[in-house]
């Protein structure tokens, strides 16, 4: 038993084998892997170090602050940021020789401010809205956008290096948006050729569109969940399937292990009754450290497993902020065995047969995403891997 109460174990070695096999996958295209969101929950700088050597010659990340950060972690090579908000200073990005993305004119504008106060053309990309109807210039706008580019290109304060758009549907491959933004995607990238502009990298897939979707994939796609080792959506295949290995565990050990009689109810508003004499097992995390609420046991009497000496065992009652309570049951009918101190793992690879974040993500009514992105409180991480030493300098 370990004297640490809960901690996040990330493989490192699963991450760097994930982008090399989804670089394998959508080559010739050139591989991003995106690690905003501190690297989804996985701690963005040993993430970017593991992607860099499988060969991601990009990173991605939605913050400027996120990027100066891999910066400043020593990171050198490509990185596009995209989410800029109004009157946000991005004189260090320029700085720091980012790749930044403008959806208007009036970004454009802001990145020829930096540029000016940097002293030093910026990096530009431009993202076209080709039907997921969030960021990015729309169809109208487009030509103005690749217009005001230009021009900032001509006056020396950018060199434009990429354009891009962003898929809706891409975990369901038979929908009909995808098509419909690949062409949308394909009109807009003759817009701005015949306009003059010239793009390094013309980018649109995802991890879903790149791994199930060639016509997506162009000169670059952007990995993030499928290098974490997750499945984009059951709907695509396992993370086995796809040729993915989940790099999260979440561990802990049980706090306490207790017997309740038949009719004594579990937690925060009584909402789970005893059916039976039982063993409960009390569980050191709650949604103070991320572990989602929904996962409490709903009508069914059964919240998300977690496994216990080589059995899943469901949680019972109410998620609480610090802890909550699983039914280990009666060793004597069938119950699992245990004591205070024995590991519990809320989810991992799949190895021992522990649950996965997917199997949380379906209890939960989310996503795999979600699941290993809101992990952050008081676990530990704790990072394991060939090269760790380097990956965590
Ligand atoms: C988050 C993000 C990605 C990565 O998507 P995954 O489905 O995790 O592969 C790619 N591009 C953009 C613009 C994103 O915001």
């Amino acid at each position: 038993m370990s004297a640490v109460r809960a901690e996040i174990v990330v493989d490192l070695d699963a991450i760097e084998a994930n982008v090399r096999h989804l670089a394998s996958v959508a080559g010739p295209a050139a591989m991003m892997t995106v690690v905003k969101a501190d690297g989804y929950g996985h701690g963005m700088v040993p993430v970017a170090r593991a992607a860099r050597r499988a060969g991601a010659t990009w990173l991605g990340a939605a913050a400027l602050e996120e990027a100066l950060a891999l910066r400043e972690a020593g990171d050198t090579g490509r990185i596009l940021t995209w989410l800029t908000v109004p009157g946000e200073d991005l004189t260090p990005g320029v700085r720091a020789d980012l790749d930044l993305t403008a959806y208007s004119v009036e970004e454009v504008a802001q990145v020829r401010a930096a540029a000016r106060a940097a002293g030093r053309p910026a990096r530009l990309q431009l993202k076209v809205d080709t039907g997921l109807s969030r960021g990015g210039a729309s169809r109208a706008d487009w030509p103005q956008v690749v217009a005001a580019a230009l021009e900032a290109q001509a006056a020396d304060e950018v060199r434009l290096t990429g354009m891009w758009s962003h898929l809706a549907c891409a975990d369901d491959p038979d929908h009909p948006a995808n098509a419909a933004q690949e062409e949308v995607f394909a009109w807009a990238v003759r817009v701005a050729e015949e306009a003059g502009a010239r793009f390094e990298v013309r980018h649109l897939a995802n991890s879903a569109a790149a791994l199930v979707r060639p016509s997506a994939r162009w000169d670059l796609v952007r990995c993030g969940i499928a290098a974490y080792g997750l499945s984009p959506d059951p709907a695509l295949g396992t993370a086995a399937d796809l040729g993915l290995r989940p790099a999260m565990t979440v561990r802990t050990h049980l706090a306490m292990v207790k017997p309740v009689a038949a009719g004594e109810s579990v937690s925060y508003g009584h909402t789970w009754t005893a059916p039976r004499d039982t063993v409960l097992g009390l569980v050191p995390l709650g949604y103070g450290d991320g572990i989602p609420r929904h996962a409490s046991s709903g009508p069914d009497g059964a919240g998300a497993p977690v496994w216990v000496n080589g059995h899943r065992v469901p949680v019972r009652g109410r998620i609480c902020m610090d802890q909550f309570v699983v039914e280990l049951g009666d060793p004597a009918h069938g119950g699992v065995a245990a004591r205070p101190g024995d590991e519990v793992v809320l989810f991992g690879p799949g190895d021992r047969g522990e649950p996965s974040a997917q199997d949380w993500a379906d209890v939960v009514g989310t996503i795999g995403y979600e699941i290993v992105t809101r992990m952050r409180g008081r676990q530990q991480r704790r990072y394991v891997g060939a090269r760790v030493e380097e990956d965590t300098r």
